[in-house]
C-alpha cells in the first residue's frame, strides 16, 4: 500500500464538517494534516488561521481542498497554485467563469492538478443513468429541485449576496448531473428568476433549454425535499431521484441507494487518481448554464426573505 498524501482543508464550515472531514477520515489516500479557517477547527488536527502562513510552514502538504463559499475562493486557489500545490475546489468552482479559466491556466503553468468537483456527479445512479441514456434519443427532460434553504444553508447570508448564486447553489448540482448524463448537450433558451424583494440572488428559477429540457428550482420548499430528474426517451422513461442516487426505468428501480454518503469519498478517490497521474479535471458546463440563466433571466420580485 502506498503512503497517504498530506492534504489541508480550508474553510471549516457546514460542508467541511458534514462531508469532507468524514470522507478524509475514511480515505486510504489522504491524511488530513492541517486545517485553515478564521474560526473553525477540527479536534486533533493542526489548525491555522492564515493561509499563507500554513503554505509556508507546511511544504509537506502538497494538496489543498477549498471548502469556503465561491466568492472568497479564487484568492485562496490562486495562492495555492502559485505555491505549487494541487487544488480541489468545492462546487460551484468559482464566482465567475473567467476566474476559473484563469485558475486552469495557472495550474497548467505550475504543472499541478486542479479538480473542480461536482459532488452530485458521484451520486450512485449517475453513471448507470449515463450508460442507459447513451444509445437513446431524448424527447423531453424535466428537473425538479426543490429544497428548504433554511435547512441546508442555515443563516448563510452569502447565498443571497452577489456571487452567491441563490437557488443555483443547489440547482447547479442538478445541472452537473444533466450535463453529465445527456447523450447530446443542450443550451439555455429562456429563464424566469424569482428574487426576494430584499435580496440580490434568486430564491427560485424556471428554466427552458433546447431539446425539450426544462427545470424548476425552488428554495422555499418545506417538508419533503425533491431532487428529481425525469428523462423521456424513444425507448422508455428514466427517473433519477434522491439527487441522482436512485434510478428507475419505466417505473422499475434498477440502480442506486438512499444515502448521499458515497459522493465525497468518491471525489477524494478521484483527486488521488488525478494527482497520481498528473491530470486536471475542470468541466464548467454546469456553470455556463447558470451564467446564461443570469444573463437571459426575466426578473420577478417575490416576498422578502429572512432566515
Ligand atoms: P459555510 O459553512 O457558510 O462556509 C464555510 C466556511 O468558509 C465558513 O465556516 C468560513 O470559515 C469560511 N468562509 C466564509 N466566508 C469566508 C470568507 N469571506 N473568506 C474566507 N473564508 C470564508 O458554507 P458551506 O455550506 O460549507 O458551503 C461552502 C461551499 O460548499 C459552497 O460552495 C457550497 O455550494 C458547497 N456545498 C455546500 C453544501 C451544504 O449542504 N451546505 C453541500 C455541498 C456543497 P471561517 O469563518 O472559520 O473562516
Amino acid at each position: 500500500m502506498t503512503a497517504k498524501r498530506n492534504i489541508a482543508l480550508v474553510g471549516i464550515g457546514k460542508i467541511a464538517r458534514d462531508q469532507h472531514v468524514p470522507a478524509l477520515a475514511a480515505s486510504p489516500d489522504w491524511e488530513l494534516a492541517a486545517t485553515v479557517s478564521r474560526s473553525g477547527t477540527i479536534d486533533g488536527v493542526e489548525s491555522h488561521t492564515d493561509f499563507a502562513a500554513m503554505l509556508a510552514a507546511r511544504p509537506d502538504i502538497g494538496t489543498v481542498s477549498l471548502c469556503m463559499p465561491p466568492m472568497p475562493r479564487y484568492a485562496y486557489a490562486e495562492a495555492a497554485l502559485l505555491a505549487g500545490r494541487h487544488v480541489m475546489l468545492e462546487k460551484p468552482p468559482g464566482a465567475t467563469l473567467a476566474e476559473v479559466h484563469a485558475l486552469q491556466d495557472l495550474a497548467v503553468r505550475r504543472g499541478v492538478t486542479l479538480f473542480a468537483t461536482w459532488h452530485s456527479r458521484m451520486a450512485e445512479a449517475v453513471a448507470p443513468a449515463k450508460a442507459w441514456l447513451a444509445d437513446k434519443t431524448v424527447l423531453r427532460a424535466h428537473i425538479t429541485w426543490r429544497e428548504d434553504v433554511r435547512k441546508w444553508h442555515p443563516g448563510q447570508d452569502w447565498v443571497f449576496e452577489p456571487g452567491g448564486m441563490g437557488v443555483f447553489d443547489p440547482g447547479i448540482n442538478a445541472l452537473s448531473i444533466l450535463t453529465d448524463i445527456l447523450p447530446k448537450p443542450v443550451h439555455l433558451a429562456a429563464a424566469t428568476l424569482f428574487f426576494p424583494a430584499n435580496r440580490d440572488t434568486p430564491i427560485a428559477a424556471k428554466l427552458t433549454f433546447s431539446g425539450g429540457v426544462t427545470a424548476d428550482f425552488d428554495w422555499r420548499q418545506t417538508g419533503p425535499q425533491t431532487w428529481d430528474i425525469r428523462v423521456e426517451t424513444d425507448k422508455g422513461t428514466l427517473d433519477l431521484r434522491m439527487g441522482g442516487n436512485r434510478m428507475s426505468v419505466d417505473g422499475t428501480e434498477v440502480a442506486g441507494e438512499n444515502s448521499i454518503m458515497g459522493e465525497y469519498p468518491a471525489l477524494y478517490a478521484r483527486m488521488a487518481l488525478l494527482v497520481a497521474t498528473g491530470q486536471s479535471d475542470v468541466d464548467l458546463a454546469p456553470m455556463v448554464h447558470v451564467a446564461d440563466a443570469l444573463t437571459l433571466g426575466r426578473r420577478v420580485i417575490v416576498d422578502a426573505f429572512d432566515f
